[in-house]
C-alpha cells in the first residue's frame, strides 16, 4: 500500500521465484542448476531433502513403514541445505551426506518416505522457508540469504502446484520415457544398452509410479509451461528454460496477471 493509501507507487523489488518440476531423468536438477547459475540466483534441490530424510531414518534405524516413527524422525532432522548453485550442500547432523543420498540403496527407499504425508507437511513448509528468505523484498532478510535477494529456482515434484504455486516463473520439464531411462541409465550404470536400461527401470519408472500417488507431476497444471528435453541436449534444454523464464517476465511486466493465466509448451 502507497503513503496515501490507494495501494499506487513502486512496490518493493522481490527476487524471482522459478519452480521447476518433473518426473525422474527429465534433467531437471542438472539443468535447474545450470539455470540458477546463470540467473545468479541461489539453487534448492528438494529432492536432495526427501532423500537426506531417507538417509537420517536408515541412519537412526527407523522402520520406513511405521509411518509415525517415520515422521517424527524427520521432525527432528537437523538437515542443512547448502543453496549455492555452484556448490550445493546437504549436511544432516554435521554429517555431509552430498553423495551418501544418491546410492541405490537410497534411491529404491526413498519413495516410502516421500509418500508419508507428515514428512510432506514437514519438508514443505521447510523449503517455504528458505524461498522466501531468497526472495523476500526486505533488505535485511535479503542481506542474510544467499542470494542477496535475487531469488531462487526450486525444483522438484510439487514446487509448481503445492510449494510455490505462486512463483514468477512455472515450468514442468518432461521427456518421453525412453529419453529419461535412456539419461538415467548413462548415470547410474555408464551405459545405455538394453541391460542397464532395464537396471534402471525401478529407478525411474517404479520411482515415479510411487511418487505420483502423492504429487501430480506428469501434466502441467494450470499457468504452467511445459519444456520437452527430449530431442535436446543439456545446453538446449537450459536455453529453452531461460527462454519461458525471459518471457514470461517480460509478459508479466506488461499485464501484470498474465503469470498465472498463460499454459503451453515449449520446445
Ligand atoms: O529429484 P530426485 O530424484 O532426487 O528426488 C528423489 C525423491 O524425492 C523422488 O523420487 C520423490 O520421491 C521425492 N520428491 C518429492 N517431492 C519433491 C522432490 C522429490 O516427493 N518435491
Amino acid at each position: 500500500m502507497s503513503a496515501d493509501g490507494t495501494g499506487a507507487g513502486t512496490p518493493a523489488a522481490r527476487g524471482l521465484v522459478v519452480a521447476i518440476d518433473g518426473p525422474s531423468g527429465s534433467g531437471k536438477s542438472s539443468v535447474s542448476r545450470a539455470v540458477a547459475q546463470r540467473l545468479g540466483t541461489a539453487y534448492l534441490d528438494t529432492g536432495a531433502m526427501y532423500r537426506a530424510a531417507t538417509w537420517w531414518c536408515l541412519e537412526e534405524n527407523v522402520d520406513l513403514a511405521d509411518h509415525n516413527a517415520v515422521a517424527a524422525a524427520v521432525d527432528v532432522m537437523p538437515l542443512v541445505m547448502g543453496i549455492d548453485p555452484a556448490a550445493p550442500t546437504v549436511h544432516v547432523d554435521g554429517t555431509d551426506v552430498g553423495e551418501a543420498i544418491r546410492t541405490t540403496e537410497i534411491s529404491t527407499a526413498v519413495s516410502a518416505v516421500a509418500t508419508n504425508l507428515a514428512v510432506r507437511a514437514e519438508l514443505r513448509r521447510l523449503q517455504r522457508v528458505i524461498i522466501a528468505a531468497e526472495s523476500s523484498a526486505s533488505s535485511e532478510s535479503a542481506d542474510a540469504s544467499f542470494s542477496g535477494g535475487r531469488g531462487i529456482v526450486a525444483e522438484g515434484r510439487d514446487i509448481t502446484t503445492v510449494v510455490a504455486p505462486d512463483a514468477d516463473v512455472r515450468i514442468l520439464l518432461t521427456a518421453s520415457e525412453e529419453a529419461r531411462l535412456a539419461r538415467r541409465s548413462l548415470e547410474v550404470h555408464g551405459a545405455a544398452d538394453a541391460a542397464a536400461v532395464e537396471a534402471t527401470k525401478d529407478q525411474v519408472l517404479r520411482r515415479d509410479r510411487d511418487d505420483a500417488t502423492v504429487s501430480q507431476f506428469h501434466v502441467a497444471a494450470d499457468g504452467v509451461v511445459t519444456v520437452d528435453s527430449s530431442d535436446l541436449d543439456f545446453e538446449q534444454t537450459i536455453q529453452a528454460v531461460l527462454d519461458v523464464v525471459e518471457q514470461v517476465m517480460a509478459t508479466a511486466a506488461t499485464t501484470p496477471d498474465a503469470v498465472t493465466e498463460g499454459e503451453g509448451t515449449a520446445r
